[in-house]
């Protein structure tokens, strides 16, 4: 029977090409979003799956849009946290609302999806839950202290939790993008983006596609015996030890 997989953030830039990819390799999917239905309908749409409407950062709002998802799927065998914010600006001018809000999105969020889903996980001896952190959370970056520290959470958060569920089947792992064409680096001011892929030595921003390529495989039976790994796709931007 098909496996049935949960992609937030899955309507959008890199987790709509996740959950495009999961598509393709049989999977069912669910995608989640915070609010732009036109692009969650459009994606519902164009990869023939269902798209649900919550929260990540709300701890209620996950627990009744998983019970959702597995009203209408059935239970959740792969997890991809994948929904992310920034709120970018120098620490020594950030308020702490900017602090919270990137750490509620970012880092709560894993908390909120993963503990409904992974009993279930361990009780059926199966379950990949994959975390998508960045670049930023791996080397650090200026601006970006409230994103930094949420991203590299998310690194201790798979550690700590790949060594608790090895023995279950359920696999817990990092895919750390570098910069990619997304909405969210078409954000970045034009002449900033110039400058960073420069520091590229692959001399331009990765794909979506890419990272979706990533995650399909860890979500694979082939990958049973990668845990706690942190996968770095960024062109050599940044190679982390
Ligand atoms: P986008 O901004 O293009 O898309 C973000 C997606 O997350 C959208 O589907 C959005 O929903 C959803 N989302 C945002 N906030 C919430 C929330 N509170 N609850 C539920 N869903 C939410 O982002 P990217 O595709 O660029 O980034 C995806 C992930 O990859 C993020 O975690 C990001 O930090 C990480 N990353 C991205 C890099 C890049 O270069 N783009 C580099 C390194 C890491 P909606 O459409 O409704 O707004």
């Amino acid at each position: 029977m098909a496996r049935v997989a949960l992609v937030t953030g899955g309507t959008r830039g890199i987790g709509h090409a996740i959950s495009a990819h999961l598509v393709k390799a049989g999977y069912k999917v669910a995608a989640n979003y915070a609010g732009n239905d036109e692009a969650a309908q459009k994606t519902a749409a164009e990869l023939g799956i269902q798209v649900f409407k919550w929260d990540v950062g709300d701890e209620a709002a996950c627990a009744e849009g998983i019970a959702k998802v597995e009203a209408a799927l059935g239970p959740v065998d792969v997890l991809v946290n994948n929904a992310g914010i920034t709120k970018d600006g120098f620490f020594h001018k950030m308020t702490a609302a900017q602090w919270r809000e990137v750490i509620r999105v970012d880092l709560d969020s894993l908390f909120y999806m993963t503990r409904p889903v992974i009993e279930g996980m361990r009780a059926r001896g199966f379950g990949r839950i994959i975390n998508i952190s960045s670049i930023n959370g791996q080397k650090g970056q200026a601006g970006q202290v409230n994103y930094s520290a949420a991203k590299a959470g998310m690194i201790g958060f798979t550690k700590a939790l790949a060594q608790e569920s090895a023995n279950k089947g359920v696999t817990v792992n990092v895919v750390a993008p570098g910069y990619i064409d997304t909405d969210m680096v078409a954000a970045v001011p034009e002449e900033a983006l110039k400058k960073i892929i420069a520091t590229i030595p692959a001399g331009r921003l990765g794909k979506a596609d890419e990272i979706a390529a990533m995650v399909a495989f860890l979500a694979s039976d082939q990958a049973a015996f990668i845990t706690g790994a942190t996968m770095t796709v960024n062109g050599a931007q940044y190679i982390a030890g």
